[in-house]
C-alpha cells in the first residue's frame, strides 16, 4: 500500500458500491456503520473494489465506531487489497471529529483511505437513500529521528471522490 502514496488525487468508487454503504448505514442508524473497503490503485488515484461491514463494538455505538476486532485482524491478514475504513456520523456532517483524528494512529500505516459518511437530511427519517460521502487520504508525517520516539503525526487530507 505504501506504493501508492503520492499517486492518489482521485477516490474512484463504484456506485454499486455506494449504494451498499448508504444502505448499511442507513440500516444501522441510530448507530454509528463501519466497515472496510477494499480496493487497488488505479490511474491517477485509487479504484475502490468491495465495502464490507464489520461490527460497531463500541461501548457508546451512537456516538463511536470501533471495528470488531477479531473480524478486523481477519481483513489485515487476509484481505491484501485491504484499502481504507469507512464510518458514519448519523447526525452529524461528514467531517473527521477531534477523536477521529486522535483515533488515526490505529489505521495509519494499514489504511490509505478514510471515508465518512452521513445521510443527506438527517432529520428527514423519510429520505432513507442519500448518503453525503467524504473522502480522505490518511498521511502520515515523521519529521526527524529525534521525533519517531514521540510517535509521528497523522493527518487526513481531502481526496476527491468520482463515483464510477
Ligand atoms: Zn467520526
Amino acid at each position: 500500500m505504501a506504493a501508492l502514496r503520492g499517486q492518489q488525487n482521485t477516490l474512484y468508487i463504484p456506485s454499486s458500491v455506494e449504494q451498499e454503504m448508504s444502505e448499511y448505514m442507513f440500516h444501522s442508524l441510530p448507530q454509528e456503520a463501519c466497515g472496510i473497503v477494499l480496493g487497488e490503485a488505479a490511474a491517477g488515484g485509487i479504484r475502490i473494489s468491495r465495502f464490507q461491514p464489520i461490527r460497531n463494538v463500541a461501548p457508546d455505538p451512537l456516538h463511536h465506531f470501533q471495528l470488531e476486532q477479531a473480524e478486523w485482524i481477519r481483513c489485515i491478514f487476509q484481505e491484501p487489497t485491504l484499502i481504507g475504513v469507512f464510518h458514519s456520523h448519523p447526525r452529524t456532517e461528514p467531517l473527521p471529529s477531534l477523536e477521529d483524528i486522535h483515533a488515526l494512529p490505529t489505521f495509519a500505516g494499514l489504511l490509505n483511505v478514510y471515508l465518512i459518511g452521513s445521510p443527506v437530511h438527517p432529520s428527514d427519517s423519510t429520505s432513507h437513500n442519500k448518503m453525503n460521502l467524504h473522502a480522505y487520504e490518511i498521511e502520515s508525517a515523521t519529521h526527524t529521528p529525534d521525533e519517531v520516539n514521540e510517535g509521528s503525526k497523522h493527518t487526513l487530507q481531502p481526496l476527491q471522490l468520482r463515483m464510477t
